[in-house]
C-alpha cells in the first residue's frame, strides 16, 4: 500500500489551499473485472467494468488506510494548520472544475478567498459545496459509513491491462502466448499492457515497452 501527503489538490486557487492524504493499493487482491463488447458492431465502444474492489480484503485494506489517514489529520501538529477535514471523493463537480480554462480559474479564485474566511463560512462552504455524502465525523464514527464511502469513490489510476492475458496453452482464460500470437488466430499478435498476466504494482508504461522490445527482438 502506498501513502502520499500532497499540499496540492488541483492547479487552481482552490486546490492550492486542499491539502490531501492520499491512500492506495498497488497491488491488489481484486482481479475480477472484464471487458465485453457491447455490439456486434466493432466500431461500437465496449463495456469495461473494472470491478476494482471484487476482493473484500480491499475493502478492508482501504479502509485501513483512511483510518490511518485520518488519525494523522487528528493529531496537534496538523490540526495547528489545517482544519475542516472532509473525506474526498472524485466526482463530476471535482472533475469539471478541474478542466483548465479561464471560468474554472475565475471562479475558484473567488471560493478560495471564500475559504480563507472565517471558519464556520469555510466549514458551511465545503459541506456544502464540496462534500457529496458523508462528512468526516460520519465516517470516522460509523464503518458502515466508512465501507460505503470507500467503495462508492474508490477509482483506478489508469493502469488498465490483462484483458488479453499470456499464458500456457493449456491456459483457458489465456489469449496470447509468450509471443504475443492469438491463440487460434493465424498472423495476430497482441503486444500491448492487455497481454499482462496480472496488474503490475508499478506504472505500466514501461512494463509495456518491455514487453513490446522483447517480443520484437524475438522476431526475424
Ligand atoms: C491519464 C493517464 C496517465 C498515466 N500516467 C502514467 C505514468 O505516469 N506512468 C506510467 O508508467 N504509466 C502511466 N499511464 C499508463 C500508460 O500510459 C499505459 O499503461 C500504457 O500507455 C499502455 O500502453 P498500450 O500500448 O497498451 O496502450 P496505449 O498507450 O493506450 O496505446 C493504444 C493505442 O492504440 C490506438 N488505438 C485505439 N484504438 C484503435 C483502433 N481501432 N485503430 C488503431 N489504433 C487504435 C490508440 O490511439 C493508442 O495510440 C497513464 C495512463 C493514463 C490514461
Amino acid at each position: 500500500m502506498f501513502t502520499a501527503v500532497i499540499n496540492k489538490s488541483a492547479w487552481h486557487a482552490v486546490g492550492e489551499q486542499i491539502a490531501s492524504l492520499l491512500t492506495f493499493i498497488n497491488r491488489t487482491y481484486s482481479e475480477t473485472g472484464q471487458v465485453k463488447l457491447a455490439s456486434r458492431d466493432s466500431r461500437a465502444e465496449p463495456v469495461v467494468e473494472f470491478n476494482l474492489l471484487s476482493d473484500k480484503r480491499d475493502v478492508d485494506r482501504l479502509m485501513f488506510g483512511f483510518r490511518k489517514m485520518a488519525a494523522l489529520q487528528m493529531t496537534d501538529m496538523v490540526k495547528a494548520v489545517a482544519d475542516t477535514p472532509f473525506p474526498a471523493s472524485y466526482t463530476d463537480k471535482v472533475r469539471k472544475i478541474g478542466v483548465v480554462n479561464d471560468k474554472n480559474k475565475m471562479l475558484t479564485a473567488v471560493i478560495a478567498k471564500l475559504l480563507d474566511g472565517p471558519q464556520a463560512l469555510r466549514r458551511y462552504m465545503i459541506e456544502n459545496f464540496v462534500v457529496e455524502g458523508f462528512t468526516f465525523d460520519q465516517v470516522m464514527t460509523d464503518g458502515d459509513a466508512l465501507e460505503e464511502f470507500v467503495k462508492k469513490n474508490t477509482i483506478g489510476v489508469w493502469h488498465a491491462s490483462c484483458t488479453c492475458r499470456m499464458g500456457r496453452a493449456d491456459d483457458p482464460m489465456s489469449v496470447v502466448d509468450t509471443q504475443g500470437r492469438v491463440k487460434g488466430v493465424q498472423g495476430l499478435r497482441v503486444v500491448d499492457a492487455s497481454v499482462f498476466p496480472i496488474v503490475p504494482c508499478a506504472n505500466t508504461n514501461f512494463p509495456t515497452l518491455m514487453v513490446a522490445e522483447k517480443i520484437a527482438s524475438t522476431m526475424t
